[in-house]
């Protein structure tokens, strides 16, 4: 540790990137890494086993390699019987022990750690540089720039301006292809005979600083949700640039045609999984969006599926981190629809008669991890429809997936699944029947309801409640052009159908609160 300590660098659990602007003018002579592994991270929303074990292992991984560069780095483990338990209380001990100058750290992901770092450096009366995050291809302000005088914020047209500004699939001024968006291209499902054998993710089997991480997270955290019996996430940048290279071999060419559809006991599909390197910045998006578009200019890939690749990259990331800084604090507090039931207990351990859900939900213990579709059209969807309070669906997603940060969690999960946002995410409701499930996956086949009846004892309890949530939220909904079609098939039901409905919805609702 340097003598007189000039400048202590805060890295957090999700800034594993040597390239960030807290590095800027680093002197190992004079400035030094702080990183503290702290429970409250784990515990504030009652975290999945695999995040908590994929964040701390990242992070040691994260500190050996600053180690080999010479630099020294403060280190609190989560099982040091000194550990005060919050970034708050670590970082308050540690300036009284290494008495820096200055605290620069990047732009947290999350609100509420900022604020815990800046009360800690008002009150030790030392300056805190937050500086910008350099990952991402766009700033808060830009996003904001973006944002003014408009109406209405719409992914398309963010997407269009990054993709002409960073010439990302572009020829000139034109997309590549003639068309910005391919998204019809990517909602395909598979035939009766399924997709067949699928090509597994490559794994990433725990080394000796996993394994440690694992047994101190079984034996801390031994309540909390989910399994770490699958444990095999990249957790160092080597192993990130790998399963980068596995996709975009293995994946990447069927991903586009299969975003959209489930499979029974397929949990990854043809996604690239990569969420989670890239949230702890193992990888760099630019060097994502480039292997893919490389992919394409070299006759592996088609342009449908690397357009609907660079989409999610460019533009869904990039677009729901600007909504976060946007619209936090306030954002927490949506509910734009006045949902209030509870969550129900079974969304901690899956056990349910409810075929699509007990797949997603089971998967999500097993792994930490489901895909797009599966938490925005069945997970995501069931919530809506029952008409949960939107902060307990957040706190739910923010725990049990392993790429969830609040930045890209919080937008997702609050804005475009649940509604609460009252359109700032999505032009309109994701709402549908149990039918869409069906289209999409073979969910249902294996289950005990049909996804064509919304009464009676054999009604899928989405369908039902689709059409429940309609009538319950038509006035609101009324003025919105998107929703007309499904608000004109409601208005053709029968009104003794409707009386039958709203019964089933709430009988299914009050099975829901007990
Ligand atoms: P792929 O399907 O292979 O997609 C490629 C990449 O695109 C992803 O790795 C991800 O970085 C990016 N991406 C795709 N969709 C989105 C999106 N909507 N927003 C931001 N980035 C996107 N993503 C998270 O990273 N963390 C979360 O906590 C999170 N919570 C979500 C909650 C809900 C309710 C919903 C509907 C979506 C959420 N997403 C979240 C977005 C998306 O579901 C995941 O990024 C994706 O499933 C991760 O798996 P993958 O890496 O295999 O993605
Ligand atoms: Fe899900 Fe309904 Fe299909 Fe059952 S019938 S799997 S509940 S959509």
């Amino acid at each position: 540790m340097p003598k007189r300590l000039r400048h202590l660098l805060l890295i957090l659990g999700d800034q594993l990137n040597f390239d960030s602007a807290a590095f800027d003018g680093f002197d190992k002579s004079l400035d030094a890494v702080w990183m503290a592994e702290v429970a409250e991270e784990s515990t504030h929303v009652w975290s999945h086993k695999a995040r908590i074990v994929i964040f701390l292992a990242a992070m040691r991984h994260f500190r050996q390699t600053l180690v080999a560069e010479g630099i020294s780095v403060d280190y609190r483990a989560i099982d040091d019987p000194q550990n005060g338990g919050t970034f708050a209380a670590e970082l308050s001990a540690a300036i009284e022990r290494l008495s820096p100058q200055k605290l620069i750290v990047v732009l947290p992901g999350e609100q509420r750690v900022l604020e815990s770092l800046q009360n800690v450096a008002h009150e030790s009366g030392l300056p805190l540089h937050v500086v910008p995050d350099r990952h991402f291809y766009t700033t808060p302000e830009e996003f904001a720039d973006h944002a003014q005088g408009r109406k209405q914020l719409r992914l398309e047209f963010f997407y269009r301006e990054l993709r002409r500004r960073f010439d990302v699939l572009m020829d000139g001024n034109t997309p590549e292809g003639g068309k910005w968006n391919y998204d019809s291209d990517n909602r395909g499902s598979f035939k009766k005979t399924g997709p067949g054998t699928v090509a597994s993710p490559q794994s990433f089997p725990p080394d000796k600083v996993t394994a440690e991480v694992m047994e101190t997270v079984e034996t801390k955290f031994a309540d909390h949700p989910g399994s770490l019996a699958k444990f095999d996430w990249p957790v160092t940048r080597d192993d990130a640039q790998r399963a980068l290279d596995d996709f975009i071999q293995h994946r990447l060419s069927t991903f586009g045609d299969f975003q959209d559809a489930m499979w029974t006991d397929e949990p990854y599909l043809y996604h690239s999984k990569l969420s989670t390197a890239l949230n702890l910045k193992l990888l760099d998006p630019r060097e994502v969006v480039e292997a893919a578009v490389d992919a394409y200019r070299g006759g592996k890939a088609n342009l449908s599926g690397v357009e609907g690749f660079v989409r999610q990259i460019l533009g869904w990331r990039e677009y729901v981190r600007g909504i976060y800084f946007l619209y936090m604090p306030e954002y927490l507090e949506r509910n734009a629809l006045g949902a209030q039931e509870p969550l129900p207990d079974w969304f901690w351990t899956g056990e349910t008669e409810m075929h699509c859900l007990q797949q997603a939900i089971g998967q999500t213990l097993e792994y930490g991890y489901a895909h797009h579709i599966q938490r925005l059209m069945v997970t995501g969807l069931f919530c809506l429809l029952l008409g949960v309070d939107p902060k307990r669906v957040h706190e739910w997603y923010l725990a049990v997936y392993v790429d969830a940060i609040e930045w890209v969690e919080l937008p997702n999960s609050l804005g475009m699944s649940q509604f609460a946002d009252g359109g700032v995410m999505a032009s309109k409701p994701y709402v549908a029947t149990g039918k869409y499930i069906k289209r999409m996956s073979n969910y249902c086949q294996s289950c005990q309801f049909n996804p064509d009846l919304a009464t009676g004892e054999d009604a899928c309890p989405f369908t039902t409640m689709y059409w429940d949530f309609l009538q319950r939220h038509q006035k609101q909904l009324q003025g919105n052009n998107r929703m007309s079609l499904q608000l004109r098939n409601l208005q053709r039901k029968e009104p003794q159908e409707l009386v039958q409905i709203t019964d089933q919805a709430e009988r299914f609702r009050q099975r829901m609160r007990s």
